[in-house]
């Protein structure tokens, strides 16, 4: 738990959580005493409320971690099943149905939504609802700092402009002066409050209609792209929408954190449990058809920034957490991603001549390099002619 914790995400969220709420409390202080009145006692205890319900859920989210599938891992009905299940590598297992390996937790998470830096976890099975329940009383929180924070600001102007407010019995027993510093900070707090409820907003949003459709982010883009035309013309029926109610049921608990075992699954009608896994091994079969063969001609050191790869290049590189690959000359890569100055791709513990020849060889390693260092194999050998 402390070792989640130290780490900027985590810490940053309490920065921000913190501020907030010392802020709102000294606003509170000034505009609405607790002590002064039966509404000030009540919007004092809501207040807190607030703060409790974020930071339970929020630490339980850190606490419970997503679930991680047991190293190892293997069904109980024998090896018949590697056909639908795929195999992780650095688990040394197979994967359960709705598992994915995080690069991150370097783990296999059952049913990962995605990794949060801001609780420096995944978001799976376990602490899927307490996730949720933090990003709703986030909102929550932030909007009623808001509106404390703005009519303290109200208030104080009436205040230093000597208007009648001054009579206001709320004003009374305001135990805090109100500076022009307090000021300048109050307005911090507010627009930083209103980023938040929107931030987080926007996140509780994607979340429930995740919830709703019980896909989570990795299962929609799955899902996507299986509705794309295919080959073979046959329709995709996701296994795991039983409907809104059942499906807000799995993650909405009234008493438990978490329902099943996060290893079997309820299907609908004409699924079975493997109905997604087979999915997404057809996919990864199609993608493996559709990478471009490269060979590399300039080595490449790996570093985020390529100043070494001309200004261009570095310039345009592509700012997300996947990791940069370092190349050697003479390597070989199969790229499936291209940028007008970068490609994504994977390296191959493989000869030249044999790349082709078997769908077996293991990735070496994924990563972004520039476009520049790799040329495109042969035509005659290349599974696409698209040229890159
Ligand atoms: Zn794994
Ligand atoms: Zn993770």
């Amino acid at each position: 738990m402390v070792g989640r914790l130290c780490h900027w995400g985590p810490l940053l969220a309490l920065s921000i959580i913190i501020t907030l709420f010392l802020c709102g409390l000294y606003c509170t202080m000034l505009w609405l005493p607790p002590w002064t009145s039966l509404a000030g006692g009540i919007h004092f205890a809501v207040f807190i409320t607030w703060l409790f319900l974020i930071m339970n859920y929020f630490l339980k989210s850190i606490w419970l971690g997503p679930g991680y599938l047991p190293l190892k891992w293997r069904m109980q009905d024998g090896d018949k099943l590697g056909d639908v299940l795929q195999i992780c590598h650095v688990c040394s297992g197979y994967k359960a149905p709705r598992v994915h390996h995080c690069s991150k937790c370097g783990r296999c998470v059952m049913k990962m939504d995605h990794h949060c830096p801001w609780i420096n976890n995944c978001v799976g099975h376990l602490n899927h609802r307490s996730f949720t329940l933090f990003l709703f009383f986030v909102p929550l929180g932030c909007t009623h700092t808001t509106v404390i924070l703005i009519c303290c600001v109200v208030q104080q102007f009436y205040l230093l402009s000597g208007g009648l407010y001054q009579r206001v019995v709320f004003q009374r027993n305001a135990v805090v002066p109100f500076r022009f510093y307090h000021l300048i900070a109050v307005l911090f707090c507010i627009g930083l409050s209103v980023g938040v409820t929107i931030a987080v907003g926007l996140l509780l949003y994607y979340q429930i209609k995740g919830i709703i459709t019980n896909k989570t982010a990795i299962e929609a883009w799955i899902v996507e792209k299986a509705d794309r035309p295919r080959t073979q013309g046959d329709i995709f029926l996701y296994p795991y929408d039983l409907g809104w109610r059942e499906n807000v049921k799995q993650v909405i608990s009234l008493c438990d954190d978490y329902v099943g075992d996060g290893i079997t699954w309820p299907v609908t009608e004409g699924c079975d449990q493997y109905t997604l896994t087979r999915e997404q091994l057809q996919q990864k079969k199609l993608k493996r058809i559709r990478k471009i063969c490269c060979t590399v001609v300039k080595s490449y050191n790996g570093r985020l920034i390529a100043w070494r790869e001309g200004l261009r290049t570095c310039l345009c590189t592509p700012w997300s957490d996947e990791p940069r690959m370092k190349l050697q000359a003479g390597e070989i890569v199969l790229v499936s991603r291209v940028r007008k100055y970068w490609l994504y791709g994977e390296k191959l513990n493989s000869v030249p001549g044999k790349i082709f020849a078997s769908g077996t060889h293991l990735p070496e390693e994924k990563g972004w390099f520039p476009r520049h260092c790799v040329l495109r194999a042969d035509e005659e050998e290349s599974p696409l002619k698209k040229d890159i």
